[in-house]
């Protein structure tokens, strides 16, 4: 039998069970040839050539080995597969094809199941490595089926090449986890919905950013989430093939986040419509634009509703911009002025002024200048503006030169009318001071010829009555006296006109002459006047001897005054000292009725008083204290008090003084008395007296008669300059406001003449001097 199927083709498994069964039966060889053998071998050869024809037009390659592994037919695909021609491997076990670390595998895979026992014709499919005759692997589909040949077991293997389906797979899975990692691992939202808008899948931001789990969103409607108020835009925008949108989303704990989405429509590979959006949290975004823009508006409500204007300049002058306060101020619309030259509408004579600033300041990025200058107003009037231009030509956005521009028209107005009121004002002060000036002149001439005849009637023989009524009229008068002269002071002093002198004096000297005019009044209450001046207090002083005269008269008159009992003491100490000057406190003590606290304040104002019925009682003008207050500024010193209501006052001030060097130091009576000439009376003197007023005339007349002097009189300076031409006068008292020529200007034609006359030696000691009333 063996030889038999030796002989005989291959023959499918079927013609073999027959020919088994039949050899047992048919013994004929005549008869076996012709009916079956022939038969059958016509057959096989037809099968054969069917099979190689298969083999051949596969296109996986084929490979068919017995149940050892040896390769029994290799077909052109597997020539082409693993890169061997067939007769280099028929014969050869598989493993051949498989490589090394895979080859245990393979051949275990046959005995375990050749060992099995089971002959099923099965296909086994698997994947495995091949290896290419240049040593190459290559991916494999490989499916093996077992067929029984008479008792061989033959293995038919198909291989087929998957290396491209492996990449387009591995390509598939990596593009898979690369977009499922994007999707997962953003700061956006990615959801996927259905086209009802229910969530089909959400990412983690989900959790993350808005607080919910997967499973609360899933199969819930998107829109349930949405601010009813952004709805309808949402569901509009959502027709668009693309989709952005921009609401506002709610977050688990109930509050608004605004989401800029984008929405995707999309078909799954399934066939269901869905749609991929992706949405990104822009609440702070929105935050910010609000902020910004609300800080926008309030700068540019605060640009637009200023009273100032706002000009920004190009380089060559030419406006950019104009703020809306431009019709406010200069009338004319935002875009009015744009294209004109902005210095054509600058007042002509101060166009070069700004011009020139504006072509400097361009130069220097940074630098900042102020310029007032004139612009035409739509109306045709000129206004005049206050600017500051700051040079931004290197900002990025301003990129020019920037003035801010004041209307100060009204100012510069209201300024020149204030102006003017002021002039008017000092002008009107001028006026009161000179009227004052003149009027006290006009009262204390006839005071004097009062003051002057009532003395000379004191000194003729009188009654008894008569000496008291003109010894009362002559106290009245010197009342009057005061008063006027504390008048003028304080309207010289509020003028600003009142200088101080500065001579030697001899303190003591001085103090001693002042006190001794108060002791009498002193006396006459009964009470005590000392003076006491410090050890070491320097005599010789340089200042205003009057003055300081005038502020302890002051006083230690109302201290006297003010004063019932007790006494009155003056004391005077070094307060400072420096090699030409010296300070010194002077303190004016009394014991009468004080000045309570609440007064102590307000006595040195001018025209105030501690009380009114005191002063009823006492008299005065409240002038005093304000007139010593200035004076002892202007010394350079202040003045205060120290009272107590019942128990006295002590009133204090400083004051500043030059100290005379020791060699300048000449004897008081020189610096501060009258020319030795003067004093000498030995000799009567012929006088001319010129002055107009009939009453003055008369008392100095009578005065210098009764000392013995002869007396010319002339009315004015004129008939004074003729009189002196005609006469050689011992001594000219010489008035200075007088009619047709004054004091001043004869005394001056006198001296002209004198020099011209040669006349000088002659009139040498004679002094020409004003008598002032
Ligand atoms: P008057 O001319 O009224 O005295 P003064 O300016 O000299 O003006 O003084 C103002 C006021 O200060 C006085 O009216 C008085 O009330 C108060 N006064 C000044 N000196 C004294 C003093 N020695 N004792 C008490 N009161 C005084």
């Amino acid at each position: 039998m063996v030889l038999l199927w030796v002989l005989l083709p291959p023959v499918p498994e079927w013609a073999r069970t027959v020919l088994d069964a039949s050899l047992l039966t048919l013994v004929s060889a005549p008869i076996l040839w012709r009916v079956i053998i022939r038969p059958l071998r016509l057959l096989a050869a037809t099968e054969r050539g069917r099979a190689e024809a298969v083999l051949a037009a596969a296109a996986d390659g084929i490979i068919i080995t017995d149940e050892k592994g040896l390769i029994e037919s290799f077909n052109p695909a597997a020539e082409r597969l693993f890169g061997y021609p067939a007769h280099e491997v028929l014969g050869y076990n598989v493993n051949l094809l498989i490589p090394s670390p895979h080859k245990e595998a393979h051949d275990g895979y046959i005995a375990k199941y050749l060992h099995s026992g089971e002959r099923r014709g099965v296909c086994l499919r698997r994947e495995v490595i091949g290896q290419r005759q240049d040593g190459t692997l290559v991916a494999l589909e490989l499916s093996v089926s077992d067929s029984r040949s008479g008792d061989r077991c033959l293995f038919t293997a198909i291989a087929r090449d998957i290396a491209e389906r492996k990449h387009t797979e591995e390509v598939l899975r990596e593009s898979e986890e690369r977009y499922r990692m994007l999707a997962e691992n953003n700061y956006d939202l990615v959801c996927q919905i259905d086209v009802a808008g229910r969530y089909l899948w959400v990412n983690n931001n989900y959790t993350t950013m808005l607080g919910y789990q997967p499973d609360e969103l899933l199969g819930r409607n998107a829109l349930e989430f949405i601010n009813p108020d952004d709805l309808p835009a949402v569901l509009a925008e959502a027709q668009k093939p693309v989709a952005r949108w921009e609401y506002r989303f709610r977050h688990r704990d109930g509050s608004w986040h605004w989401m800029e989405s984008v929405g995707k429509p999309y078909r799954s590979a399934v066939g269901q419509d869905a749609a991929v959006i992706i949405s990104r949290d822009v609440s702070e975004r929105k935050r910010t634009e609000d902020v910004l823009r609300s800080s926008e508006e309030h700068f540019r409500s605060l640009v637009e509703n200023t009273r100032d204007l706002i000009v920004i300049l190009n380089r060559d002058g030419t406006p950019r911009y104009h703020s809306p306060s431009i019709e406010r101020v200069l009338g004319y619309k935002p875009d009015e002025l744009n294209a004109q030259n902005t210095f054509e509408w600058v007042h002509p004579d101060d166009r070069a002024k700004v011009v020139d600033l504006f072509a400097r300041g361009i130069q220097t990025p940074g630098t900042t200048a102020s310029v007032e200058y004139r612009f035409r107003h739509k109306d045709g009037s000129w206004r005049v503006l206050e600017a500051i231009g700051t040079n931004l030509i290197d900002h990025p956005v301003v990129a020019g030169v920037v003035f801010n521009s004041r209307d100060i028209t009204e100012r510069r107005q209201m300024e020149a009318e204030l102006e003017q009121a002021k002039e008017a004002a000092e002008a009107a002060t001028r006026a009161k001071s000179e009227f004052l000036a003149n009027m006290s002149h006009e009262i204390r001439t006839p005071l004097n010829g009062v003051i002057g005849m009532t003395e000379l009637a004191l000194d003729t023989p009188l009654s008894p009555e008569q000496r008291e009524y003109l010894e009362m009229a002559k106290s009245s008068a010197d009342t009057l006296m005061t008063v006027i002269n504390d008048i003028l002071d304080f309207s010289k002093i509020e003028a600003g006109k009142l200088d101080l002198e500065q001579v030697g004096f001899g303190l003591r000297a001085y103090l001693g002459r002042t006190l001794k005019m108060l002791a009498v009044r002193a006396q006459q209450k009964g009470l005590g006047l000392g003076c006491q001046v410090a050890l070491g207090v320097p005599d010789d002083l340089v200042g205003d001897p009057g003055r300081l005269g005038q502020i302890v008269f002051n006083l230690v008159g109302n201290a006297i005054k003010f004063t019932e009992r007790g006494e009155i003491a003056v004391r005077v100490e070094e307060e400072g000292r420096t090699d030409t000057a010296v300070c010194l406190h002077f303190t004016v003590s009394d014991t009468g009725v004080g000045i309570p606290a609440d007064k102590q304040g307000v006595i040195f104002k001018a025209f105030e008083q501690g009380d009114g019925s005191m002063a009823r009682r006492y008299g005065g003008t409240g002038l005093g204290l304000a007139i010593c207050s200035n004076l002892v500024r202007l010394m350079g010193g202040r003045l205060w008090v120290e009272s107590e209501a019942g128990r006295g006052s002590a009133f204090h001030f400083t004051a500043s003084f030059g100290v005379q060097p020791a060699a300048a130091r000449a004897p008081a009576a020189a610096v501060c008395g009258l020319p030795p000439a003067t004093r000498q009376r030995t000799r009567p003197l012929h006088v001319l007296l010129a002055e107009d007023n009939v009453v003055n005339q008369r008392l100095v007349s009578r005065l210098l008669e009764k000392r013995g002097h002869t007396v010319t009189v002339a009315g004015n300076g004129r008939e004074a300059l003729a009189l002196s031409e005609q006469i050689s006068f011992d001594l000219v008292l010489m008035d200075v406001q007088m009619p047709e020529m004054d004091g001043c200007e004869a005394t001056a034609a006198i001296r002209r003449r004198e020099q011209s006359d040669d006349r000088q030696s002659e009139i040498r000691n004679r002094a020409a001097c004003p008598l002032l009333p």
